[in-house]
Protein backbone atom coordinates (compact mmCIF):
# COMPACT_ATOMS: atom_id res chain seq x y z
CA UNK A 1 0.00 0.00 0.00
CA UNK A 2 0.76 3.58 -0.64
CA UNK A 3 1.13 5.05 2.85
CA UNK A 4 3.32 2.22 4.18
CA UNK A 5 6.15 3.43 2.16
CA UNK A 6 6.06 6.57 4.12
CA UNK A 7 8.46 6.77 7.22
CA UNK A 8 7.13 10.02 8.67
CA UNK A 9 4.34 12.56 7.77
CA UNK A 10 5.97 15.67 7.61
CA UNK A 11 2.84 18.12 6.91
CA UNK A 12 -0.91 16.43 7.24
CA UNK A 13 -3.54 17.49 4.87
CA UNK A 14 -5.62 19.72 7.40
CA UNK A 15 -2.07 21.66 7.79
CA UNK A 16 -1.31 21.72 3.88
CA UNK A 17 -4.90 23.41 3.53
CA UNK A 18 -4.57 25.51 5.90
CA UNK A 19 -1.49 27.30 5.41
CA UNK A 20 -2.96 27.53 1.94
CA UNK A 21 -5.71 29.51 2.82
CA UNK A 22 -3.27 31.74 4.74
CA UNK A 23 -1.94 31.93 1.38
CA UNK A 24 -4.54 32.53 -0.33
CA UNK A 25 -5.69 35.22 1.20
CA UNK A 26 -2.22 36.81 1.27
CA UNK A 27 -2.14 36.97 -2.47
CA UNK A 28 -5.62 37.73 -3.05
CA UNK A 29 -5.27 41.13 -0.76
CA UNK A 30 -2.20 41.88 -2.74
CA UNK A 31 -3.43 41.06 -6.10
CA UNK A 32 -7.02 42.75 -5.42
CA UNK A 33 -6.35 45.37 -8.16
CA UNK A 34 -5.09 43.08 -10.56
CA UNK A 35 -5.60 39.88 -12.58
CA UNK A 36 -2.16 37.94 -12.06
CA UNK A 37 -1.23 35.35 -14.38
CA UNK A 38 -0.39 32.32 -11.94
CA UNK A 39 2.35 30.25 -13.81
CA UNK A 40 2.67 26.91 -12.34
CA UNK A 41 5.55 24.49 -13.19
CA UNK A 42 4.69 20.79 -14.18
CA UNK A 43 4.44 18.46 -12.50
CA UNK A 44 5.23 18.83 -9.06
CA UNK A 45 3.22 21.96 -8.21
CA UNK A 46 -0.03 20.35 -9.71
CA UNK A 47 -1.90 19.88 -7.03
CA UNK A 48 -1.00 22.77 -4.83
CA UNK A 49 -1.89 25.46 -7.69
CA UNK A 50 -5.03 23.77 -8.50
CA UNK A 51 -5.89 24.31 -4.56
CA UNK A 52 -4.69 27.57 -4.19
CA UNK A 53 -6.38 28.84 -7.31
CA UNK A 54 -9.52 27.76 -5.82
CA UNK A 55 -8.58 29.64 -2.57
CA UNK A 56 -8.15 32.73 -3.61
CA UNK A 57 -10.80 35.17 -3.61
CA UNK A 58 -10.08 37.56 -6.94
CA UNK A 59 -9.81 36.49 -10.72
CA UNK A 60 -7.09 34.82 -11.85
CA UNK A 61 -5.77 33.35 -15.15
CA UNK A 62 -3.61 30.14 -14.80
CA UNK A 63 -0.79 29.04 -17.72
CA UNK A 64 1.91 25.93 -17.03
CA UNK A 65 5.24 25.17 -18.20
CA UNK A 66 7.25 21.96 -17.91
CA UNK A 67 10.62 21.40 -17.60
CA UNK A 68 13.52 18.40 -16.56
CA UNK A 69 16.00 18.72 -14.36
CA UNK A 70 19.07 16.86 -15.46
CA UNK A 71 20.51 15.04 -11.93
CA UNK A 72 20.07 12.18 -9.98
CA UNK A 73 16.59 11.40 -8.98
CA UNK A 74 16.61 13.07 -5.76
CA UNK A 75 18.86 16.03 -6.98
CA UNK A 76 18.87 18.95 -9.50
CA UNK A 77 21.96 19.78 -11.04
CA UNK A 78 20.85 23.23 -11.95
CA UNK A 79 20.59 22.38 -15.88
CA UNK A 80 17.37 22.96 -17.12
CA UNK A 81 15.28 22.48 -20.09
CA UNK A 82 12.13 23.59 -21.35
CA UNK A 83 9.93 21.16 -22.96
CA UNK A 84 6.64 22.69 -22.62
CA UNK A 85 6.90 26.47 -22.67
CA UNK A 86 3.57 29.67 -22.03
CA UNK A 87 0.39 29.02 -23.91
CA UNK A 88 0.00 33.26 -23.10
CA UNK A 89 2.01 35.95 -23.67
CA UNK A 90 3.54 37.57 -20.15
CA UNK A 91 4.49 41.20 -21.33
CA UNK A 92 2.99 43.89 -19.03
CA UNK A 93 1.00 41.36 -16.86
CA UNK A 94 1.53 40.26 -13.44
CA UNK A 95 3.17 37.13 -12.85
CA UNK A 96 3.35 34.94 -10.02
CA UNK A 97 5.26 31.82 -10.72
CA UNK A 98 4.22 29.32 -8.58
CA UNK A 99 6.48 26.46 -7.13
CA UNK A 100 6.12 23.01 -5.05
CA UNK A 101 9.76 23.45 -3.82
CA UNK A 102 12.86 25.55 -3.99
CA UNK A 103 16.06 23.47 -3.32
CA UNK A 104 18.98 25.17 -4.18
CA UNK A 105 17.03 27.56 -5.99
CA UNK A 106 19.17 26.79 -9.42
CA UNK A 107 15.87 25.79 -11.41
CA UNK A 108 13.85 29.24 -9.85
CA UNK A 109 16.22 31.31 -11.10
CA UNK A 110 16.62 29.60 -14.52
CA UNK A 111 12.48 30.34 -14.48
CA UNK A 112 12.55 33.51 -13.20
CA UNK A 113 15.23 34.55 -16.46
CA UNK A 114 13.23 33.08 -18.45
CA UNK A 115 10.43 34.89 -17.55
CA UNK A 116 11.64 37.98 -16.93
CA UNK A 117 13.52 38.42 -20.28
CA UNK A 118 9.52 38.61 -21.48
CA UNK A 119 9.39 41.85 -19.93
CA UNK A 120 6.43 41.50 -17.24
CA UNK A 121 4.74 44.12 -14.96
CA UNK A 122 5.69 42.02 -12.01
CA UNK A 123 7.42 38.94 -11.07
CA UNK A 124 7.02 37.03 -7.95
CA UNK A 125 7.37 33.77 -6.42
CA UNK A 126 5.07 31.32 -4.41
CA UNK A 127 5.99 28.71 -3.24
CA UNK A 128 5.07 25.61 -0.98
CA UNK A 129 8.40 24.62 0.75
CA UNK A 130 11.29 26.00 1.28
CA UNK A 131 14.10 24.05 1.96
CA UNK A 132 16.96 26.71 2.86
CA UNK A 133 19.80 24.81 4.37
CA UNK A 134 20.66 24.20 1.12
CA UNK A 135 19.96 27.30 -0.93
CA UNK A 136 22.70 28.29 -3.59
CA UNK A 137 21.07 31.18 -5.25
CA UNK A 138 19.84 33.20 -2.42
CA UNK A 139 18.50 36.55 -4.81
CA UNK A 140 14.85 34.58 -5.40
CA UNK A 141 12.30 37.03 -4.51
CA UNK A 142 9.70 34.60 -2.90
CA UNK A 143 6.81 36.64 -1.59
CA UNK A 144 4.88 33.49 -0.37
CA UNK A 145 5.76 30.53 1.37
CA UNK A 146 4.03 27.74 2.63
CA UNK A 147 6.39 25.71 4.85
CA UNK A 148 10.30 25.93 5.49
CA UNK A 149 11.32 22.11 5.03
CA UNK A 150 14.44 20.43 6.84
CA UNK A 151 17.26 18.91 4.69
CA UNK A 152 15.56 15.95 3.95
CA UNK A 153 13.58 14.15 0.41
CA UNK A 154 10.23 14.88 0.63
CA UNK A 155 7.38 13.22 -1.27
CA UNK A 156 3.41 13.47 -1.28
CA UNK A 157 0.85 16.36 -3.24
CA UNK A 158 2.63 16.50 -5.98
CA UNK A 159 6.46 15.99 -5.05
CA UNK A 160 7.59 12.64 -6.75
CA UNK A 161 10.13 9.92 -5.93
CA UNK A 162 11.19 8.24 -9.60
CA UNK A 163 7.27 9.99 -10.68
CA UNK A 164 5.46 7.87 -7.44
CA UNK A 165 3.79 9.17 -4.40
CA UNK A 166 3.32 12.30 -6.33
CA UNK A 167 -0.54 11.06 -5.29
CA UNK A 168 -0.11 11.19 -1.02
CA UNK A 169 -2.07 13.63 -0.14
CA UNK A 170 0.24 15.22 2.69
CA UNK A 171 4.19 15.41 2.43
CA UNK A 172 6.21 13.05 3.73
CA UNK A 173 8.98 11.09 3.68
CA UNK A 174 9.99 7.69 2.12
CA UNK A 175 11.09 4.88 4.01
CA UNK A 176 15.00 4.22 3.61
CA UNK A 177 14.22 0.07 2.45
CA UNK A 178 11.34 1.97 -0.15
CA UNK A 179 14.46 4.69 -1.87
CA UNK A 180 17.27 1.71 -1.25
CA UNK A 181 14.74 -1.00 -3.20
CA UNK A 182 14.87 1.09 -5.99
P1 LIG B 1 16.41 23.31 -7.12
O1 LIG B 1 16.74 23.70 -8.53
O2 LIG B 1 15.81 24.42 -6.31
O3 LIG B 1 17.59 22.69 -6.42
O4 LIG B 1 15.41 22.12 -7.21
C1 LIG B 1 14.10 22.27 -7.44
C2 LIG B 1 13.51 20.97 -7.92
O5 LIG B 1 14.19 19.83 -7.35
C3 LIG B 1 12.10 20.87 -7.45
O6 LIG B 1 11.22 21.50 -8.35
C4 LIG B 1 11.92 19.37 -7.36
O7 LIG B 1 11.63 18.86 -8.64
C5 LIG B 1 13.28 18.85 -6.95
N1 LIG B 1 13.38 18.67 -5.50
C6 LIG B 1 14.17 19.33 -4.62
N2 LIG B 1 14.01 18.88 -3.38
C7 LIG B 1 13.08 17.91 -3.45
C8 LIG B 1 12.46 17.04 -2.47
O8 LIG B 1 12.72 17.07 -1.26
N3 LIG B 1 11.54 16.17 -2.95
C9 LIG B 1 11.21 16.09 -4.27
N4 LIG B 1 10.29 15.18 -4.61
N5 LIG B 1 11.76 16.87 -5.21
C10 LIG B 1 12.69 17.77 -4.79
Amino acid sequence: MLHDHIERVLFSEAQIHARLEELAAAISADYAQTTPLLVSVLKGALYFVADLTRAVSIPVALDFMAITSYGSAQATSGAVRLIKDLDEEISGRHVLLVEDIIDTGLTAAYLLRTLRARDPASLRICTLLDKTARRIVDTLPISYRGFEVPDMFVVGYGLDYRQLYRNLPYIGVLKPEVVAAT
